[in-house]
């Protein structure tokens, strides 16, 4: 049996992980190699004539325009990206009411954009948001205050705001 070593040579030596970036001299132009069948090797040697360039001028060419397609459509997904959340911010304001007048549907986005309820005498007839009964005037009923511009009036009924 050996002895455990306490000296010697290191078993894992320090060095260096991963690549060092390649000096400024070596970053030029590369050879790509590429297998590639006769019938299309003879179709970029046409295409390459009738440019007037080299084939590997053309397919310089075809690779780049290819990436950089590749660019504009990452390019165009994330404006397309935008534009949905655009979309959705200005559906999410409708159902808030900042925009349309509030649907049916949209009464928990009214209750929910309301920052107090305060108790007053009602002068135009309205309704109940909860159970829709009539609020006459003269009568005392809660009416919702919002930080939001443009919302309807929305009430309460002295019966429902006990409910909250
Ligand atoms: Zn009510």
């Amino acid at each position: 049996m050996k002895p455990p070593r306490l000296g010697g040579k290191p078993s894992h030596p320090p060095g260096r992980r991963g690549r060092k970036p390649a000096p400024e001299d070596e970053r030029k132009d590369r050879i790509i190699q590429a297998r590639v069948p006769e019938d299309l090797e003879t179709t970029l040697k046409q295409a390459a004539e009738k440019r007037r360039m080299s084939v590997s001028h053309l397919i310089r060419n075809v690779l780049e325009d290819t990436f950089t397609l590749v660019d504009n459509i990452v390019a165009d997904s994330s404006a397309l990206v935008e534009q949905v959340s655009r979309d959705a911010r200005r559906v999410a304001a409708t159902v808030r009411g900042e925009c349309d007048p509030p649907k049916p549907a949209g009464k928990e986005a009214v209750l929910e954009s309301v920052d107090a309820w305060q108790d007053v005498i009602v002068n135009k007839p309205g309704n109940c948001i909860e159970c829709g009964i009539d609020l006459k005037r003269g009568q005392r009923a809660y009416r919702g205050l919002s930080q939001l511009s443009g919302v309807p009036p929305v009430w309460l009924c002295s019966h429902c705001i006990e409910k909250l």
